[in-house]
């Protein structure tokens, strides 16, 4: 099935700069209800400084049924960054896709804005989204069974120097670091799955494992109604 038609249910809207986690709290029911034929929507968020582009491209690279959405920004490109990490705009840009109902979901993150364009995924793909917990809420809102991977640091202190190894500005790293309770917290709201990123090899081997057990669903005869 296209994933257009998966996503077709999705309302589209103009985002949000500040979400209601309550809202997107979904219940274990709805999560189980996901047709295994439909295409899974694999959310992954955390803090800045994580390594979930790392993941992200590790996931992709190991799995071909895993297709990655690429983000509009209005950020600049850091220095040694792939042209096609993001589609670079500027806002006027930006704000027109948005205006148009371009985006699954859109959010400012430290001063810039980000958004996930409306998936073109070949047909038996799974979807995998590497965004910030805010634009994990909208998903989740819009779809409930969407799988939620939150990742983490092992220590506030390696997140700041992993921010600080691939080029961040002093001023970029303390806004990020300050971020991080919100974003822990909008992730317990959520009910995401916890990732520590210690070692990466592990922690794609415990990703990909979260993505195949959803993948398989639920074990017959769970109704879904437990916790
Ligand atoms: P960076 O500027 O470091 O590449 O990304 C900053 C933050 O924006 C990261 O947490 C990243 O996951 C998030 N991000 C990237 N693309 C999107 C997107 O399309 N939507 C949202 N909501 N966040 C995004």
């Amino acid at each position: 099935m296209p994933i257009a038609v998966a996503f077709a249910g999705w309302e589209r809207s103009s985002g949000l700069r500040c979400s209601n986690a309550a809202a997107a709290r979904p219940t274990t029911r709805n999560r189980t209800l996901r047709r295994l034929n439909q295409p899974l929507i694999i959310v992954l968020s955390g803090p800045g400084g994580v390594g979930k582009g790392v993941l992200a491209s590790a996931l992709v690279a190991g799995d071909p049924q895993l297709w990655l959405s690429r983000s509009w920004t209005t950020r600049a490109r850091r220095p040694g960054e792939a042209e096609t990490a993001y589609v670079f705009v500027d806002e006027a840009a930006f704000n027109q896709r948005v205006a148009g109902g371009g985006f699954v979901e859109w959010a400012e993150i430290a001063g810039h804005l980000y958004g996930t364009p409306w998936p073109d995924a070949p047909e038996g793909s799974d979807v995998l989204l590497e965004i910030d917990v805010q634009g994990a809420v909208q998903v989740r809102n819009r779809h409930p069974d969407a799988l939620c991977i939150f990742v983490e640091a092992p220590s506030a202190a390696e997140q700041e120097s992993r921010l600080r190894g691939r080029g961040d500005s002093e001023v970029h790293i303390a806004e990020r670091l300050a971020l991080s309770a919100a974003e822990r917290s909008l992730a317990r709201e959520l009910d995401a799955v916890r990732v520590v990123n210690d070692k990466l090899d592990e922690a794609v081997a415990e990703i990909a494992s979260i993505i195949e057990d959803a993948r398989r669903g639920p074990p017959e005869g769970d109704g879904g109604e437990g916790g």
